[in-house]
């Protein structure tokens, strides 16, 4: 079993993920993001390698059939996907490696690793999340709404998911986010090891 632990984390757009994993990751050492490749245009400031691998269609396809993703899916018209090399690597190093990916791909991981730890970042409130999106200035307001519409539908599906963080305050959520890494690598097969060590 690898040490390290694969956390995925979604919720709506706009609901503060990658900051919240940024804070956590100010205090501790042992996380890393995933860079997911997208055939989504760069938003200003974005950066190939630190944001996303911005890649076209054609590209995004042959990684597809050559089985070099972990999951993907379609967002809003553009295509995400993990590629599965980093994160395997990572996690057989100890990192705890982090997923920031929408719900359908959330759920191929979830099937496919049952061990992942699901995590589901809200906003406190619609309305705050409308704030957030329109205040961050970078996309129409068609696409705001459709980021809306697909949040309310994301917070129907995810079931599935084992915890739930409120990114109301940033320094609480960051400090939940920390908590559920710790409480998940004392879980018992992680730790079993001791105990066999113990008896011989
Ligand atoms: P954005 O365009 O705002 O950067 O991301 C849109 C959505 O795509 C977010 O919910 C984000 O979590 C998700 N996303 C980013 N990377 C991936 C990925 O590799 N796979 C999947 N399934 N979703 C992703």
């Amino acid at each position: 079993m690898s040490k390290g632990n694969l956390i995925v984390i979604s919720g709506p757009s706009g609901a503060g993920k990658s900051t919240v994993v940024n804070k956590a990751m100010s205090f501790r050492d042992d996380i890393c993001f995933s860079t997911s490749v997208t055939t989504r245009a760069p938003r200003p400031g974005e950066k190939d390698g630190v944001d996303y691998f911005f890649i076209d269609q054609k590209r995004f396809e042959e990684m597809v059939a050559g089985n070099e993703l972990l999951e993907h899916a379609v967002y809003v018209s553009n295509s995400y996907g993990t590629p599965r090399k980093f994160v395997e690597d990572r996690l057989s190093e100890g990192m705890n490696v982090i997923l920031d990916i929408e719900i359908q791909g959330a759920s191929q991981v979830h099937k496919n690793k049952p061990e992942a730890v699901m995590v589901f970042i809200v906003p406190p409130s619609i309305d705050e999340l409308r704030k957030r999106l329109t205040g961050r200035g970078t996309e129409t307001e068609a696409a705001i709404e459709a980021r809306i519409q697909r949040a309310i539908q994301e917070c129907r599906e995810a079931d599935f998911y084992d915890y739930i963080i409120i990114n109301d305050d940033l320094d609480k959520a960051a400090e939940e986010m920390s908590s559920i890494i710790n409480a998940e690598l004392c879980r018992f097969d992680k730790r079993r090891d001791i105990l066999n060590s113990f008896g011989k």
